[in-house]
This record gives C-alpha cells, sequence and structure tokens, in this order.
C-alpha cells in the first residue's frame, strides 16, 4: 500500500539551532524521509542557523553525517542523500546578537511561505520572535514553530505567550507537542469520529475508567540538571498526556478544524476537577545494579522533584462525571510503553454465573512500542466442556494490518508538514496551555506546601506501592507496563 502524499508549495524553513540534537536526530531526518516520499518541493530550502562558526559545505556534512545516524541504510541512498543536503544552508547567527541577522534576511525568498523553527532553549523564544520582527523578517506568510518546555508555570507560560503574539498572530503560532503527531493519536480521532460503533460507549454510562500511561526504561541519564527543576508533572504529565487525556475525552467536534477540535480539548482541561493530594503519588527511583539512584544524578541530595507520578482525574461534565481518568508516567519502569486504555463496564447482569473473575472490555491504543488498537473480548473457548469463557484481543498493529511496507511515520514528519501546510489541527492553542498549567500549578503547589516526600521505588518495577494502592482502593488495577 502506498500512503498518499499531498503536495505541499515551496517553502523557506530556517532551523534556530540547527546544529543541535533535535534538529539532527529529528527535524531533519524528518524533513528527509518526507522528501523521498516525494513531498518536499525541489526549490525548497532549509537554513540550519547557530552561533557557531561554519561553512555552508561543513553544515551539509555535519547534516550529512546525522542521517547517516538516524536514518537506516535501507532507507536512505546516497543519490537521495545528496540532493537532500544540496538544499541546505547555513547562516552563522547569535539569536540575542546583530550579526547575522542580514545574511539571513538575503537568503529568504520574498512572497513564500516561511516557517521558523525554533530548536533552542526556551529563554531564546522571546528574544528570537522579536528579532524576527524588528527585522522584518515575520511576513504575513510566515510561521513560527516552538515545542517544550512551554513555560515552568501558568505565569511563564503567560510571558511566553505574550512575548511571542506581540510579534506573530495565533494563526502564526506552532506549539509542538510530538505526541500528536503520532498516527495512533490521530488514529483515536478516526476511531471515534469515523465509526459509528464507539461514540454511543463513549461516557461514564458504559466507561468505568480510563487508564493513561507513558514508562520509560530510562533514568534521568545526564540530564540530571535539567530534570531536577523540572519533574515528571512538568514534563509529561502537563503536555503530553494531557493531550492524550483531551482526545480521549474531548466531545466530537462540529468540524476537524484547528480551533473546532482546540475549543473541545480546552473545554476537557477547563472541566478537569482540582485533585486532591490524596489522589496523586510521587515517586523517586532507587538505585538498581547498574545505575545511581535518582538522588545520585541531581546535585540537590534534599531534592523531592519526581520521577514518577500517578493521579486520579475526574472530569466534571454531562459525558464524563462519575469515570476517573488515572495518569501514569515514570522513569526507570519496567518496559517503554505508552498507551490509552478504555476499560469498559461489566455486562449489567452475569448469565454465565460460574465465571468468577469479571473482567470488561477494554479498548487499548498503544502509541509505542508497536502502534496499534487492540480491543478486549470475552469469547467462549473452544471445545466441549461446558461454557467456559476467554479473553481474547481483537488486535490492529499497524505493521500487521496495513502491511510491513507501510512504515510508521515518525510524529515530526507529520507535525513539519503541517506547520508548511500551514494546518495547526495538531497543535496546541495558547489558552490550552495556560490551562493546562493552570490545573498542574494547583497539583505542584499542594506538594510543596506537603510536608511529603517522593515515594522511593525500585527500578524495573511499576512505580512506587501508593500508586497500585490508588487504583486498589477504587477496587481497580493498573493494566501491565509490558512491551
Ligand atoms: P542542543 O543540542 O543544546 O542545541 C541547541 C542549539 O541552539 C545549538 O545548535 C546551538 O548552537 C544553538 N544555540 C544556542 N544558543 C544560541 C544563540 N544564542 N543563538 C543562536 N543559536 C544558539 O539542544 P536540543 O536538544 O537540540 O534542544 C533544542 C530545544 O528543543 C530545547 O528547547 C529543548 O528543550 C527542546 N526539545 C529537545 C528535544 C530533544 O530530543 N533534543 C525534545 C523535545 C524538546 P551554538 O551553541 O553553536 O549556538
Amino acid at each position: 500500500m502506498v500512503a498518499r502524499v499531498i503536495p505541499v508549495e515551496t517553502f523557506d524553513l530556517v532551523i534556530f539551532g540547527g546544529t543541535g540534537d533535535l534538529a539532527r536526530r529529528k527535524i531533519l531526518p524528518s524533513l528527509f524521509r518526507r522528501m523521498r516520499a516525494g513531498q518536499m518541493p525541489k526549490d525548497a530550502r532549509v537554513i540550519g542557523t547557530a552561533r557557531g562558526k561554519m561553512t555552508k559545505k561543513a553544515y551539509q556534512t555535519l547534516i550529512r553525517e546525522a542521517l547517516e545516524e538516524f536514518i537506516k541504510p535501507e532507507n536512505r541512498t546516497d543519490e537521495d542523500v545528496d540532493a537532500f543536503v544540496g538544499q541546505l544552508d547555513y547562516v552563522m547567527l547569535d539569536a540575542k546578537g546583530d550579526d547575522g541577522w542580514e545574511d539571513l534576511g538575503k537568503k529568504l525568498r520574498e512572497g513564500e511561505t516561511r516557517a521558523f523553527y525554533l530548536s533552542v532553549g526556551p529563554s531564546l523564544f522571546g528574544v528570537i520572535a522579536q528579532q524576527l520582527s524588528k527585522r522584518g523578517l515575520a511576513t504575513p506568510k510566515s510561521r513560527i514553530v516552538v515545542e517544550k518546555p512551554l513555560g515552568h508555570d501558568l505565569g511563564s507560560a503567560q510571558e511566553l505567550n505574550a512575548q511571542l503574539s506581540t510579534c506573530f498572530t495565533e494563526s502564526q503560532i506552532y506549539r509542538i507537542d510530538h505526541y500528536l503527531g503520532k498516527e495512533t493519536v490521530q488514529n483515536l480521532m478516526a476511531l471515534r469520529f469515523a465509526n459509528a460503533l464507539f461514540e454511543p460507549l463513549w461516557s461514564a454510562q458504559h466507561v468505568d475508567h480510563v487508564q493513561i500511561t507513558v514508562a520509560e526504561t530510562i533514568g534521568v541519564e545526564g540530564r540530571g540538571g535539567y530534570y531536577d527543576k523540572s519533574g515528571a508533572m512538568r514534563d509529561m504529565i502537563q503536555n503530553h498526556l494531557m493531550q492524550l487525556l483531551c482526545l480521549t475525552a474531548m466531545e466530537p467536534p462540529a468540524r476537524f478544524e484547528p480551533n473546532a477540535v482546540r475549543d473541545e480539548k480546552l473545554k476537557v482541561i477547563r472541566a478537569l476537577d482540582p485533585v486532591p493530594p490524596s489522589d496523586t503519588v510521587r515517586g523517586q527511583y532507587r538505585a538498581s545494579i547498574d545505575d545511581g539512584s535518582y538522588l545520585e544524578h541531581v546535585d540537590n541530595q534534599d531534592s523531592r522533584t519526581e520521577s514518577f507520578v500517578a493521579i486520579k482525574t475526574q472530569i466534571s461534565n454531562w459525558r464524563w462525571a462519575g469515570t476517573p481518568f488515572y495518569l501514569r508516567t515514570g522513569k526507570k519502569l519496567r518496559a517503554r510503553m505508552s498507551e490509552i486504555a478504555i476499560i469498559f463496564k461489566d455486562v449489567p447482569h452475569s448469565i454465565f454465573p460460574e465465571v468468577e473473575e469479571k473482567r470488561g472490555n477494554a479498548l487499548i491504543i498503544r502509541l509505542q512500542p508497536d502502534e496499534g488498537i487492540t480491543l478486549r473480548m470475552t469469547i467462549k473457548e473452544p471445545g466441549p466442556g461446558g461454557m467456559r469463557l476467554k479473553e481474547v484481543p481483537l488486535d490492529m498493529t499497524f505493521a500487521d494490518a496495513l502491511g510491513p511496507q507501510v512504515e510508521v511515520a515518525d510524529a515530526y514528519e507529520r507535525l513539519i508538514m503541517d506547520v508548511i501546510r500551514g494546518n495547526q489541527t495538531l497543535f496546541m492553542r495558547g489558552d490550552e496551555v495556560e490551562a493546562a498549567w493552570e490545573w498542574t500549578d494547583a497539583i505542584l503547589a499542594a506538594w510543596a506546601n506537603s510536608s511529603g516526600r517522593p515515594q522511593p521505588y525500585d527500578p524495573g518495577g511499576s512505580g512506587p506501592e501508593d500508586a497500585l494502592a490508588l487504583l486498589h482502593r477504587d477496587g481497580r488495577r493498573w493494566r501491565e507496563i509490558e512491551a
């Protein structure tokens, strides 16, 4: 099956931080894959910028090496790599200074779409936006792309939004949450709104509860300094898990159109109840045989920053009142796995009383490792010997269902092309980000005001004991963390 490729008009893409990790590992390899798919116009230009002194040729070599590192040999040819790097240029520029901006201006074409991707630290977002505006580089056909961290709390997120909006209109600002670019996440919308089957069941009347899990096996590694100021709540819940919660819980938008979708997501965030501290669990991982504990990776030996968090939250609206949403994310867990699990209620009356353990149907939307959707059903075990029931999955792993030749596109491929096309549906609006911070800040403030500490947990498991208890006390249990 060949995926349909919608052509885009030519563009100038400027990557601030064009020599950095994100640019080399994600942005440029994603663009390369789009070029191979035939979606990148031959006259499109990509201009990397950074403070480092480098010729255009040296930059092309740097990116050639990045493609060799991050794109499998079977997915690239020398010819394609040559063609791609031929479209790259470089400008030495200090975001905070005066040098380089004129050079950049000379390289940009009048009248074409301009995308400015800010792949730099967040302290430079406002500075670069102002420079672009001051130097007349931000045209009406320009877009600016930023990604997490979009602030540290509500105040800083408001400040960032204010800085961006003095230079760009909201329709020009693209706030990336790469989870929204994942195929399964978009499929969640197709599943809900293009099938008659699920939507009538999609409410507190039929759904017992929802579990959203993003589990990592890695620890903070060399990022202890950054992570200790952030923690799982800011790094994962406020953005990625919140976005997954919104898409799961939102009302059907009137149209699949940016503001219609984002209005519905915002309504979900605004309907979230304040979370009492007793419905939250914080954890910090202990040492393992081959790695130190969380505290051994950070300077502050009294740190109360959480490397794991579990939260029970409720959405106070007609659709969801009474159905808890359990969110959980952490480092150093048993497996790398992300999923949304919709657990349906049991049948109202069982005609098979001999079946002791009742487990309702469940719809599992798996984001990683293998993107796909599974529906857990109960059927009769084949063969004679009475009515024995068995749980079976109706499985649709994309690679199996659609054929191995359909490579699941990286989230960045979709999102970068959406920026060029001017489609903001899968990007967060400023008010959404602020509302998510408001909810997050209240939980963080309650933690800061309590004398409690994160509960230690062993690496390679499913988090602290209290996280299990959070569901046990409601007569429920977490799904296994497994790859
Ligand atoms: P990085 O590897 O440290 O790269 C930073 C880039 O910015 C370099 O190219 C650097 O080059 C350039 N730069 C720094 N100061 C500059 C200045 N004053 N003027 C112009 N250029 C400057 O960082 P990264 O990991 O790519 O991350 C970039 C941003 O994306 C960060 O905000 C990060 O939080 C976010 N992010 C990263 C990832 C990831 O996987 N890496 C994922 C999600 C979000 P020079 O030093 O030569 O100037």
